[in-house]
C-alpha cells in the first residue's frame, strides 16, 4: 500500500556538519539524496521510515576534483555532472559510460552516485565500474571519517559496512593504468534494469567486475587470473563457474551465465591492442 506522504518528515540541514549531527542524534533518519529510488519505496509502501535527512542543498559533497593522481567523486554528484565532469572523462571514460546508461535525463539529473552506492542493488550500473577501478569510499560521522575499500564495503545482499551515524561523503578512484570497458545488458537500450553489468580494466593485470550476477557487485579473481594467463576461453569457462546467478523476474541464471561469457570475450577482443 501506498505510504502517505503527509505522515512523512524532512529534515533540511544546512551544512554537512549539521547533517551529522542530525544524524547522531537520531540514526533512525534515513539520508535522502535525489529520491529516485527512495520515491520508488515510498509510493509502494516498502519503506518503512517517517523521518528523511534531506542531502540535496549540501553544494560541498557535489564537487568532483582531482587530487594528485587520485579522483574524487562527491556522493551527491548526479550522473548528469558526472556525464559532464573533464576530469571524470579524461581519468574514468567507463564511468560516464555508466552513466549514459542510467535511466533517463530525469533520473540522471537528480540520482547520485552516493545513492546508487548507498542502495546498494546487485544491479547498480556503477558499481561494477567502481568495484573494477579499486575505488574506496569515504564515510563520515561526528566522530571523524573513515575509507573503505569498495571490495569490502557490501556484506550481502543490499547490507554494506555504513553505520546508522555515518554518511558516504565521496567515493575515491586511483589513476587507472589499463583500458577501460563497459558494458550493460537489459531489456531494452534506456530505462531498464541490468540483467547482466559489466566493468573491465585491461593491464597487465586485468580487473573484471559484474552486476546482477550475485548478492552483491562481483570481483573474479580466478577469471581474472586466467585472463592474465592470456587464455579468454579459460577465462570464460572459469567466469560461468565462479559467478552465482539467479533466476528472476528479469532474466535466468543460464542466460546470466551465458551473457556474461559473452561480455569477457567481447571486452578481451575490443580492448586487444
Ligand atoms: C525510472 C528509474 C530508472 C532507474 N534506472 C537505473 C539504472 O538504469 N541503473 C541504476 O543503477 N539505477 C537506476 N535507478 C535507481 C536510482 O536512480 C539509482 O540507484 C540512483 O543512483 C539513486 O540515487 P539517489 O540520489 O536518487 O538516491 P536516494 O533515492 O536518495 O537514496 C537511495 C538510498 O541511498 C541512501 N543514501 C543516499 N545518499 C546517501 C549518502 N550520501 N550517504 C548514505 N546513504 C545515502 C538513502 O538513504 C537510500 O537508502 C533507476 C530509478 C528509477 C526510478
Amino acid at each position: 500500500m501506498r505510504t502517505a506522504t503527509s505522515a512523512l518528515e524532512l529534515v533540511r540541514p544546512r551544512t554537512v556538519k549539521d547533517a551529522l549531527v542530525l544524524l547522531r542524534e537520531d540514526p533512525r533518519l534515513v539520508p535522502l539524496a535525489g529520491c529516485t529510488d527512495l520515491y520508488v519505496a515510498v509510493n509502494f509502501g516498502t519503506l518503512n521510515a517517517s523521518r528523511f535527512l534531506d542531502l540535496w542543498t549540501l553544494e560541498p559533497l557535489r564537487r568532483i576534483s582531482l587530487q594528485g593522481d587520485m579522483l574524487v567523486i562527491g556522493a551527491l554528484a548526479s550522473y548528469t555532472e558526472i556525464i559532464k565532469s573533464r576530469h571524470v572523462r579524461k581519468q574514468l571514460p567507463m564511468l560516464v559510460e555508466s552513466a549514459r546508461q542510467i535511466g533517463g535525463p530525469q533520473i540522471q539529473n537528480r540520482g547520485t552516485i552516493g545513492g546508487n552506492i548507498a542502495n546498494a542493488s546487485p544491479a547498480g550500473d556503477t558499481l561494477p565500474v567502481l568495484a573494477a577501478a579499486q575505488a574506496t569510499v569515504v564515510l563520515r560521522s561526528t566522530g571523524g571519517e573513515r575509507r573503505v575499500p569498495f571490495a569490502a564495503f557490501y556484506t550481502g545482499y543490499r547490507t554494506t559496512v555504513r553505520k546508522p551515524d555515518e554518511l558516504i561523503v565521496a567515493v575515491e578512484v586511483p589513476m587507472q593504468q589499463g583500458r577501460q570497458w563497459f558494458r550493460k545488458v537489459g531489456t531494452r537500450a534506456a530505462q531498464a534494469i541490468s540483467k547482466v553489468v559489466m566493468a573491465a580494466v585491461r593491464d597487465d593485470r586485468p580487473r573484471v567486475a559484474i552486476g546482477s550476477v550475485g548478492p552483491t557487485v562481483l570481483r573474479v579473481p580466478r577469471t581474472e587470473a586466467a585472463l592474465a594467463n592470456g587464455s579468454i576461453e579459460d577465462a570464460a569457462r572459469t567466469l560461468v563457474e565462479e559467478i552465482q546467478p539467479i533466476d528472476d523476474a528479469r532474466s535466468t541464471a543460464e542466460y546470466r551465465r551465458a551473457v556474461t561469457a559473452n561480455l569477457l570475450r567481447r571486452f578481451w577482443s575490443d580492448t586487444a591492442a
